[in-house]
């Protein structure tokens, strides 16, 4: 008899979402060494102060009312021969089945210095309290290295703490895996609006100090004072435990089926630890986001309680501020979608509400097709208001693999003060043009229409 019939390594998303699911069903046990799960999104706020740093932390009862049990440790190996995981305390704990949701690790670039005092990365509640106290410490400067999601939103709580802070990032443009240069077009303004200085296509060589961190080296010979720095240049699934256990790991995670199986009989892995394919061209794709960590634990435990399920792959929608900006993408970008594809763009521009009315503020799309067969690859959104509804539709039309066709009959509603007029909507306007450069032909048809 083992102790459990599901044993969870981790205690993220990924793991906390199958509890929840599977807790009722079957003895599950869930490890985990934190005090806290943590909602790693909304840290970033908890810096800026908008938030206390309470409310970045998830409450045990999330596992615990699902019945399942929730056991502070930390897996140091697991013998899968015996089904058992010996954890650091010395206990061990035997399985039926497996399910590793150990998630991923910041990557912290072996540059001089980054052992430094002051230097970080920015995943875990040690790493958010770190920072906060070093902001109430008074430091008087920081970089920010790494102009995603991530450290954007880090390097506006720090310039809102009144830390002179600079973002750096080897890419030209911020945001680079989320938004093409065009639509990240006056972004950096908006930043620098919001206080923070940045140096794009730069990179870090060193950071300097005696026990601790006072400045960085950029590779350009340029030097920032910086009595912090923090790392948000990506994650690497952590798979540490399982080298040489015979499990298959790829270079991003460990390889599952789309049914969340490993190649070990009764082992599953979720989230952030897995390596999977895109959704939409079908190879192996980077995928680390909350969003595609909890779909896969609903699959997983949809499989345990015996309805077979797939996980069709990454999409990822993902979103942020910037300033007084909402901005946000899904699927490829035109420049990642242009390695594989012959591609096409189109887009659009109207207003968040009818433009007479008080609230009306820009919001702009670009769509991204395949020039062969008018699917859609991928789509960005810009706002005055949030995006992430928009960005959703288009996921959801990337996912049932709709063409610039399809999206011409897209059927949409329309409110003065949650819409363009009736007569346009954003989506069918990008289709349209798209239409019109895939089929030249139809020009002449659209413009008949309109006339
Ligand atoms: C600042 C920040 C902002 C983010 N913003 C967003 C966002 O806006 N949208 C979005 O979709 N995603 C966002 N993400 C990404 C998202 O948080 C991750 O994709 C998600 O947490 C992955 O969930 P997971 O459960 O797979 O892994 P994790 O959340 O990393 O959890 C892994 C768990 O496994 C535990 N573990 C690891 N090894 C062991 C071991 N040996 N023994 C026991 N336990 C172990 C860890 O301690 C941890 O509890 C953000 C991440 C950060 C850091």
């Amino acid at each position: 008899m083992k102790d459990y019939e599901v044993l969870v390594i981790g205690g993220g998303p990924a793991a906390m979402t199958l509890a929840k699911y599977i807790g009722r069903e079957m003895k599950t046990a869930l490890i985990r060494p934190e005090d806290h799960s943590m909602i790693y999104c909304a840290m970033p706020y908890a810096v800026e102060g908008l938030l206390d740093p309470t409310k970045t932390m998830k409450s045990d009862s999330i596992v615990t009312d699902s019945g399942a049990e929730l056991i502070r440790d930390t897996v140091l190996a697991v013998d899968f021969e015996d089904q058992r995981a010996s954890c650091i305390s010395g206990k061990t704990y035997s399985w039926e089945r497996l399910v590793i949701a150990t998630g991923a690790e910041p990557i912290l670039p072996p540059i001089p210095g980054s052992e430094l005092e002051g230097v970080t990365a920015f995943k875990t509640e040690e790493d958010m309290q770190r920072i906060i106290d070093f902001v109430d410490s008074g430091i008087k400067d920081a970089v920010v290295v790494g102009a995603g999601a991530i450290g954007v939103e880090l390097s506006q709580a720090l310039a809102a703490k009144k830390v002179n802070t600079t973002l750096v990032d080897m890419a030209v443009t911020v945001l680079p895996n989320l938004l093409d240069s065009d639509m990240a077009a006056g972004l950096s303004e908006e930043l620098r609006d919001q206080k923070v200085q940045l140096r794009l296509g730069s990179k870090i060589s060193a950071v300097k100090g005696e026990s601790r961190a006072e400045e960085v080296q950029l590779e350009n010979g340029e030097v920032l004072p910086a009595q912090l720095v923090v790392f948000a240049v990506g994650t690497r699934a952590k798979t540490d435990i399982f080298a040489d256990s015979g499990l298959e790991i790829a270079n991003d995670g460990i390889v599952v089926d789309s049914t969340m199986r490993t190649n070990i009989d009764q082992v599953y892995a979720i989230g952030d630890c897995v390596s999977f394919h895109s959704g939409i061209t079908g190879e192996r794709s980077a995928g680390k986001l909350a969003t595609n960590a909890i779909p896969m634990a609903r699959v997983l435990a949809d499989n345990l309680l015996g309805r077979r399920r797939e996980y069709r792959g990454f999409f990822n929608g993902a979103a942020t501020k910037i300033g007084n900006i909402f901005a946000g993408g899904t699927g490829l970008t035109e420049a990642e979608a242009g390695k594989r594809y012959d591609t096409i763009s189109s887009s659009a521009e109207f207003s968040t509400a009818f433009p007479i009315m008080p609230n009306a503020k820009k919001v702009s799309l670009k769509l991204i097709f395949d020039r062969e067969n008018g699917r859609l690859l991928g789509g960005q959104v810009r706002s005055g208001e949030p995006v992430t509804d928009k960005v959703d539709q288009i996921t959801m039309a990337v996912q049932y693999g709709l063409s610039a066709d399809d999206l011409l009959e897209f059927s949409y509603s329309s409110q003065p003060w949650q819409s363009f007029y009736p007569a346009h909507n954003l989506l069918v306007k990008a289709a349209e043009e798209a239409v019109r450069q895939l089929d030249p032909r139809r020009d002449t048809v659209l413009n008949r229409a309109r006339q």
